[in-house]
C-alpha cells in the first residue's frame, strides 16, 4: 500500500555500521533503521545466536514454556526493576499491553474511576488504535478517530502536569527523549516529579524506552540516569537488534493484574527472537559497553556543535537531533547521496542514531560527511 515516503535506494547487504545498495554503493548508516540495530549489519553474536536457533527450534507459541523467553524476563527484571514481563512484537504492541495493564488498573482495582490515559504533547507511541490514542499528533490520529480517551500535556512542563495529573488518570506514558516529535529531551527532575504526582493520585507510570532502551543514551534504560523507578517499562527497537521482539516490564503489583487468558500474543518471547535479544543483551550489557555508548555520544555532539554553531545539540548518547532552518528532507537525501544515512524527525529536525557499536573513526567519517553536506 502507499502508506510509506520510501527513499530511492535498495539495500542488498550490510557489515557493522556499512550498508551497500544494489549498484554496490557503500553507505555509512548513521540511523539504524530507525534506532533498531544497535549492534550494526551481520554482527557476528547475532548471526550465530540466530542460526543456531533457527536450525534448532523457531517457534512454538506461549502454550507451552519457553526457557530462553524465561531467561530473557528474567534478564531485563535484572537490567531493570522487580516485576514481570509480556513478550510481544513490536513497540506499539508493547504499548499496547502496557494501556491494557492501565485499563485493568482503572477497571479491576480502582472500580472504573481512572479512565483517562495521560501522554505528553509531541510524544509517539506507536500505530495501531491504542497506541495511537496517546500519540498526539494530529496528522497520524485524525483519520483515527474516534480513539481512546487521552490528556495531552506540555512536555517537561511541571505545573500543567501538576494539573493534569488527577485522580481519574490511570497512567501517565512518557518518553525520555521525544525521537519522532523532534529528539526532546525533558529537563531533569521532570521524570521524579511526575513519580511524586503518580503516586499522590495512584496513577501508574509509564516509560516508554522504545527507542532510547538498549543502552542508547549511555544506560542500559534512559530513566536510569535519574533516581526514579516507573511501574513499566516497554521495549522494542533495539531489543532484538533487527530482529522483531517487543517487551514490557512491569512491577510484580501490575503485572498481577494479568492474570490467565488476559492477554496474548502468537509470537511474542518466540525462541527465534530471545536468541537475538539474548546476543544484543550479551554484547550491551558486558564492561564498558555504556561508557562506549558516551564516549561516541559525545564525539557526535562535539562535532555537531562545531558544524552547526549556533544550534543547540540535542538529545543524549547515540540519538542525537539538531533542528535545521532548510528542510531536513533535503538534508536527508543529500547525505543519502553523498553515502551517509541520517534521519528525519519532527519540527525539522535532523535526527541521528547511528549502530551502539560506531567507532571514533566512524564517528568522524559522519561529521566529515554531514560537513560537506551542510557546507554545500
Ligand atoms: C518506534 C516507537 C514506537 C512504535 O514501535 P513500532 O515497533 O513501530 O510499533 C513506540 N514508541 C516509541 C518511543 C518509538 O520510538
Amino acid at each position: 500500500m502507499g502508506n510509506y515516503v520510501r527513499q530511492p535506494v535498495t539495500f542488498v547487504s550490510g557489515r557493522g555500521c556499512e550498508l551497500f545498495d544494489d549498484e554496490g554503493k557503500r553507505y555509512l548508516d548513521g540511523f539504524s533503521g530507525v534506532a533498531v540495530s544497535v549492534l550494526g549489519h551481520s554482527h557476528p553474536a547475532i548471526v550465530e545466536a540466530v542460526s543456531r536457533q533457527v536450525a534448532t527450534l523457531t517457534h512454538v507459541s506461549n502454550h507451552y514454556q519457553i526457557t530462553e523467553q524465561e531467561r530473557l524476563a528474567q534478564r531485563l527484571v535484572d537490567l531493570s526493576f522487580p516485576g514481570r514481563v509480556v513478550f510481544g512484537n513490536s513497540g506499539a504492541e508493547a504499548n499496547e499491553a502496557a494501556i491494557k495493564l492501565a485499563r485493568t488498573w482503572s477497571n479491576l482495582r480502582h472500580g472504573g474511576t481512572k479512565p483517562v490515559l495521560v501522554a505528553f504533547e509531541d510524544g509517539f507511541h506507536g500505530r495501531t488504535i491504542g497506541a495511537l490514542s496517546i500519540t498526539s499528533t494530529p496528522a497520524y490520529r485524525e483519520p483515527f478517530e474516534p480513539l481512546l480517551e487521552a490528556r495531552f500535556l506540555p512536555y517537561g512542563d511541571r505545573s500543567a502536569a501538576e494539573a493534569g495529573i488527577g485522580e481519574d488518570v490511570a497512567a501517565v506514558f512518557i518518553e525520555i527523549i521525544q525521537g519522532e516529535g523532534g529528539v526532546n529531551t525533558a529537563p531533569p527532575g521532570f521524570l521524579p516529579y511526575l513519580r511524586q504526582l503518580c503516586d499522590r493520585v495512584g496513577a501508574l507510570l509509564v516509560v516508554d524506552e522504545i527507542q532510547t532502551g538498549i543502552a542508547r543514551t549511555g544506560t542500559f534504560l534512559a530513566y536510569q540516569q535519574e533516581d526514579v523507578t516507573p511501574d513499566i517499562i516497554t521495549l522494542a527497537k533495539g531489543l532484538g537488534g533487527g530482529v522483531p521482539i517487543g517487551a514490557v516490564v512491569a512491577s510484580e503489583d501490575v503485572a498481577g493484574l494479568f492474570t490467565p487468558g488476559r492477554h496474548g500474543s502468537t509470537f511474542g518471547g518466540s525462541p527465534l527472537a530471545c536468541a537475538a535479544a539474548h546476543a544484543v543483551l550479551d554484547v550491551v550489557t558486558a564492561p564498558g559497553f555504556n561508557e562506549h555508548v558516551q564516549n561516541m555520544g559525545s564525539q557526535l555532539e562535539a562535532g555537531l556543535a562545531a558544524l552547526f554553531s549556533r544550534k543547540e545539540v540535542l538529545g543524549r548518547g547515540l540519538l542525537r537531533g539538531v533542528r535545521l532552518d532548510q528542510p531536513v528532507s533535503e538534508v536527508v537525501e543529500a547525505a543519502r547521496e553523498q553515502g551517509l544515512l541520517v534521519g528525519p524527525s519532527a519540527h525539522n529536525t535532523l535526527r541521528i542514531a547511528p549502530p551502539l557499536i560506531i567507532s571514533s573513526e566512524e564517528i568522524d567519517e559522519l561529521l566529515t560527511t554531514l560537513g560537506k553536506v551542510v557546507g554545500s
